[in-house]
């Protein structure tokens, strides 16, 4: 029997932690797995809004899939097109002309981008934070501001640098927030021209809550907990525009902004708009709770997905439930997906996935943080540290867990690093300055 060709479309929660068990459990001979992704890491998000308030070395935040992955062939490229009839990827390598990939088994793992609305200006001022080059965009800037802030004149400019605006109330929005407050709080010991009291920090969201993965009284704790740190927090409230950077609220409100951030949820991957996968009124691929593809009851042979792109019904909850779009289940998932792979590929039979959510942890700055797991509430340090322990934990190998590790120790003895690196952004502006033209 020749090898099992499997093909994994992105290589984040699902695609490498799938890719990795494939490689354990399998034989040479029974499978090689192709693993398509544009970048050369996956990046373990939950770290990202400790990456970008310098708690964690960005480059140990992200896991390169090279070394890895040593079993699987490594495409960097993006995948264009399944055309699941025909077993065929098309991929965009990150140079060169597109190729096609045949398959016997596909895993589509795309996992998800910011759900974004027609806002005025948002395109042009907003910014996302899902990226590990979004998270250290955010970080060189804010610091940046509040350089700006220290040397201008002008007090409607120093205004401006210095308000911040988030947009969206779930963990991806609270975390960052929180965590980049703190941060330039931290950076202000070193500003004798600014205060605290200088800087604005705004959240708007657009329900009456935040933290919809925790109880309403964790939520409120946590409102409260950022309001005593001097937070604006606007619930019930929508970001209407933001044209120039003038941000203009629902409830009224209007004021300038040098940085809008954009963390009001995701949606599954645009490029499953060209497949010929089956899909839900939320453009979810459409599984089954042994994770293959299904149209209504109908296995769509060789073809799997799981995470923030697939809609993978929650057996633990009512019927109709699905698991939501969580590292917590994607992980889960592609465990259960890689098992369920070998046992098609030795003529077994698949199981279903099966996990109670187990609830949420958030850190919310140093020390800080907010927890519910399995019933349990915890607020505080306590809260903070289980964050710490859940998520190393969790993000794949040893190298990465001592790497974090070893950050997390060497700042609580030293400070932490509060410079803004913002010139890798534009490292060539200034060669090109003193470089004559020619002609
Ligand atoms: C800031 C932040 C904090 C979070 N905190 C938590 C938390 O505390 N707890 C929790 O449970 N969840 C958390 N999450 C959510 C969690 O990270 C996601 O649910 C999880 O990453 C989903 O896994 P995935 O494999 O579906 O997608 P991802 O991990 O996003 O992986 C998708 C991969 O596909 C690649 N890709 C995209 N398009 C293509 C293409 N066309 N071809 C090939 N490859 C492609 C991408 O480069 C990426 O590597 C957080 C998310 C964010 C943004």
């Amino acid at each position: 029997m020749n090898p099992q060709r499997i093909l994994v479309v992105g290589a984040g929660h699902v695609g490498l932690y799938a890719a990795l068990r494939l490689c354990r459990k399998l034989r040479a001979r029974e499978a090689e797995v192709t693993v398509v992704d544009p970048q050369p890491h996956m990046t373990y998000q939950p770290f990202l809004p400790e990456a970008a308030a310098g708690n964690i070395s960005p480059r140990h935040s992200v896991v390169p899939l090279r070394r890895e992955l040593k079993r699987c062939k490594i495409v960097s490229g993006a995948v264009t097109r399944i055309e699941h009839s025909r077993k065929m990827a098309t991929v965009q390598p990150i140079i060169g002309p597109p190729l096609e990939i045949e398959y016997d088994q596909v895993i589509v793992a795309p996992g998800s981008v910011s759900r974004t609305l027609p806002i005025p200006g948002l395109r042009e001022h907003g910014i996302g934070f899902k990226t590990i080059g979004e998270a250290i965009y955010l970080r060189n800037h804010v610091l940046d501001r509040l350089d700006v802030a220290a040397v201008t004149t002008d007090p409607e400019t120093r205004r401006r640098a210095l308000t911040f605006v988030f947009v969206g109330g779930g963990y991806a929005g609270i975390e960052a927030l929180a965590e980049m407050e703190d941060m330039a709080r931290d950076a202000l010991k070193y500003y004798p021209e600014l205060t605290v009291a200088d800087m604005h920090w705004v959240l708007v969201e657009a329900t009456q809550r935040v933290l919809p993965e925790v109880d309403r009284d964790m939520g409120a704790y946590t409102v409260q907990q950022l309001l005593k740190r001097g937070l604006d927090i606007r619930l019930d409230t929508r970001l209407d525009s933001c044209v120039d950077g003038v941000v203009k609220l629902s409830d009224g409100d209007s004021f300038a902004s040098d940085t809008i951030v954009w963390t009001a949820g995701v949606k599954p991957s645009p490029m499953l708009d060209d497949t010929d996968l089956p899909r839900d009124d939320k453009k979810r691929v459409t599984c089954l709770p042994t994770l293959q593809v299904a149209d209504g009851d109908r296995v769509v042979e060789g073809a799997w997905s799981a995470g923030d792109c697939a809609a993978v019904p929650d057996l633990t909850g009512p019927p109709g439930t699905y698991c939501s779009p969580s590292a917590q289940h994607a992980v889960r998932q592609a465990a259960r997906m890689a098992d369920n792979i070998r046992a098609v590929i030795r003529g077994k039979e698949p199981l279903p996935y099966k996990h109670k959510h187990a609830g949420s942890v958030a850190s919310l700055g140093l020390h800080k943080g907010v927890a519910q797991v399995y019933g349990i509430k915890l607020t505080g340090p306590l809260a903070w540290f289980m964050h710490r322990t859940y998520h190393v934990s969790r993000i794949p190998s040893l190298n990465r867990k001592v790497r974090v590790v070893i950050d997390w120790t060497l700042a609580f003895f030293l400070r932490r690093e509060v410079v803004a690196l913002g010139q890798l952004h534009d490292p060539r502006d200034e060669f090109t300055e003193v470089t004559p033209k020619v002609g």
